[in-house]
């Protein structure tokens, strides 16, 4: 019975903080609804007056597709697995894990900025991680392709993933907050904006390369090359940054050759990839046949 009850409360709760962020009834800086909607509108505002390739049309290949992911991947999907994370936490916590058993560093005692810049530097860093394996290992693959079929990149495809790698990126997210105490600062949804925006851009149709900083931020120029068709020989990948590329040149996993802005995407047999978002939602759970 409580794991029904669980189970249910998680559910509607997240139904309706969707709907009431659809209708502006929560605060406005944890509107991730409206938020991800302004973010988008201004980096697509940047694609259409600075564009970096100059023929690649507003509505661009997969536009709609990769606009229909981002609600997807951030509002019907967390809305369907909520209630399984809650039982699932219930049901670690019944063996004595919780989110405090790991505790590492104690965040509570700094200053805000600090507490929320550890916050994003321990978060990347796993989801940098996260990112290789899904590169790395076959069956992992088969899920990321999805974000690598894109062909022509704007800003949206940012959020064209396959629905697996919301579970695939968890358990290391979660792992990060157990080692920060189970502690996520107040204001981590500044760090949540920040992160969806420079992820936007990372997918943006402009020239960003943030100078000098470049060291440090991921940024279109750098992502193109992670989405190119060709991969450098002898490597499975190159700059799997998601905000920061720091890791990329720490760990010299980093392949920026030149500025090319009309590289080949995608991967080699992308063209019998399905293009359907209903056959995509199912994809990878079959044996590969390629
Ligand atoms: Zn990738
Ligand atoms: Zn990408």
């Amino acid at each position: 019975m409580e794991i029904l009850n669980v189970f249910f409360n998680s559910f509607w709760s997240t139904v309706n903080w969707t709907i009431d962020s659809i209708t502006f009834q929560v605060p406005w800086y944890t509107n991730y609804f409206w938020g991800l909607i302004l973010i988008s509108v201004a980096v697509w505002g940047l694609e259409i007056l600075f564009p970096w390739r100059k023929t690649q049309p507003i509505f661009r290949n997969d536009f709609w597709i990769d606009g229909f992911y981002m609600f997807f991947n951030f509002f019907i999907f967390s809305i369907a697995i909520s209630g399984i994370y809650d039982v699932l936490f219930l049901f670690y916590n019944s063996f004595g894990f919780s989110l405090q058993s790991l505790a590492v560093i104690n965040l509570k005692n700094f200053p805000l900025a600090i507490q929320l810049i550890v916050f994003f530097i321990i978060l990347d860093f796993v989801q940098w991680i996260t990112h290789i394996l899904l590169h790395k290992y076959s069956f992992l693959w088969q899920f990321h392709k999805v974000h690598h079929s894109v062909k022509e990149m704007g800003f949206a495809a940012h959020m064209r993933y396959h629905w697996m790698e919301n579970i695939l990126y968890k358990p290391l997210k979660t792992l990060s907050i157990m080692i920060l105490g189970g502690f996520e600062p107040e204001q981590a949804f500044i760090v949540h904006f920040v992160a969806i925006t420079i992820g936007h851009l990372n997918h943006a149709n402009i020239k960003l390369s943030w100078g000098p900083m470049k060291f440090i931020l991921n940024n279109p120029i750098m992502h193109l090359q992670h989405h190119a068709y060709n991969v450098p020989k002898g490597k499975f990948g190159v700059n799997f940054g998601i905000s920061l590329s720091l890791w990329d040149y720490l760990f010299k996993t980093n392949y920026v050759p030149e500025v090319q802005a009309n590289t080949k995407l995608g991967f080699p047999g992308d063209d019998k990839f399905p293009k359907k978002f209903i056959s995509q939602l199912g994809y990878g759970f079959k044996k590969p046949t390629d």
